[in-house]
């Protein structure tokens, strides 16, 4: 059984040890040969300081500086050495990165995608894997007949067992990469960056209620009068692929505290309030007078945001001119 362990060249050793901790529970008795991979390596050192874990390391050998790595590139990379029907089981690091190459990956090589695993076991041939719900309250099994699977594990939940007796070996690969070949070529802060949710001041939430992309544009068009201000929304909306993930408030998303939380066209319901509770003025616009946000709303109105926003707009663009 191959079990691959993928890793960026800056994590920690401790992140590597869990993961390798995760890998032999899915491995147990199975013959199973963990191996390290860094999509980019550069570092001799690190490379050796995995092995000493006793599983082996492979290191992409024509990548560049760790500092380098995109989910583009490792996804890249890791596609161009890994086939579908060929591998068993791929661990990552339940991180932002490696949560965006997972799923990319899950799909190339026709495999099961879990993410945030925080416990393992075979039944038979199932492999059952935890992960927590209900904001870490509760712990749903998933079944797993068989593999293959990508899974994104949870940092702390697995507990390193002791260092192998003998280091794994070290090796360099460098697969053939077909077609055109992408590269990582710097960054820089640029004035159309935009606010993290977290830092913003002014959230503006959209819900399931703004219809679609058309009335998410208005939204937009809406921040664009409100200095320091970003647009976030419900699960629905990212769900349904109206706003990245990254912008999801609430339970599952984001836990945000504003000085003033406009919500468009968002029902209220408590995974989403749990995630905006510290927020400063909240101002509710709705069409439903009984909907539950505004039970926790400083400013209500009751409107259709068709009529309303596009109203709100002129106002503002009347207001600009004076
Ligand atoms: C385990 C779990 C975790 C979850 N985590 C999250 C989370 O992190 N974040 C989150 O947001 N949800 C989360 N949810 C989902 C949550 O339960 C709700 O389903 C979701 O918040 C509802 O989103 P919504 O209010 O946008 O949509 P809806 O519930 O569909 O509400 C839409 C609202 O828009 C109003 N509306 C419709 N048309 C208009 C219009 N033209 N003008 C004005 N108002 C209009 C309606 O009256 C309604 O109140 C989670 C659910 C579960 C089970």
């Amino acid at each position: 059984m191959k079990i691959w362990m993928i890793l960026g060249s800056k994590e920690k050793l401790s992140t590597g040890a869990e993961m390798l901790a995760a890998a032999r529970q899915i491995g147990e008795d199975r013959s199973a040969c963990p191996t390290f991979v860094f999509p980019f390596g550069d570092g001799a050192q690190q490379a050796k300081d995995f092995a000493a874990l006793g599983a082996d390391v492979q290191i992409f050998a024509p990548g560049g500086k760790g500092d380098d790595l995109t989910p583009e590139g490792a996804l890249f990379c890791l596609r161009a050495c890994m086939a579908p029907g060929k591998e068993d089981f791929v661990l990552m690091p339940d991180a932002a990165m490696w949560r965006a190459v997972a799923p990319a990956l899950a799909f190339h090589l026709e495999a099961a995608f879990a993410a945030g695993i925080r416990a393992l076991r075979w039944e038979g041939e199932e492999l059952f894997l935890g992960r927590q719900t209900w904001s870490g309250r509760r712990l749903a099994w998933l079944g797993l007949r068989g593999g293959p699977g990508v899974f994104t594990v949870a940092q702390g939940a697995f507990l390193p067992g002791e260092r192998g007796e003998k280091s794994g070996s070290i090796t360099s690969f460098a697969p053939l990469i077909p077609g055109g070949e992408s590269r990582f070529c710097g960054e820089e802060p640029g004035a159309g960056v935009a606010l993290g949710l977290k830092e913003a001041r002014i959230i503006v939430a959209a819900g399931r209620g703004v219809g679609g992309p058309e009335g998410l544009d208005l939204l937009g068009k809406l921040a664009t009068h409100l200095p320091g201000s970003i647009l976030g929304g419900s699960r629905p909306v990212c769900d349904c692929g109206w706003l990245p993930y990254d912008r999801q408030i609430g339970e599952t998303g984001a836990d945000v505290a504003p000085e003033l939380y406009l919500a468009c066209g968002v029902s209220g319901a408590s995974q989403h309030l749990v995630g905006m509770g510290r927020s400063g003025l909240v101002v509710v616009v709705n069409k439903d007078p009984a909907a539950p946000f505004f039970r926790h709303g400083d400013v209500g109105i009751v409107e259709d945001l068709g009529a309303f926003l596009p109203r709100l707009l002129e106002v503002l663009a009347e207001e600009k001119k004076k």
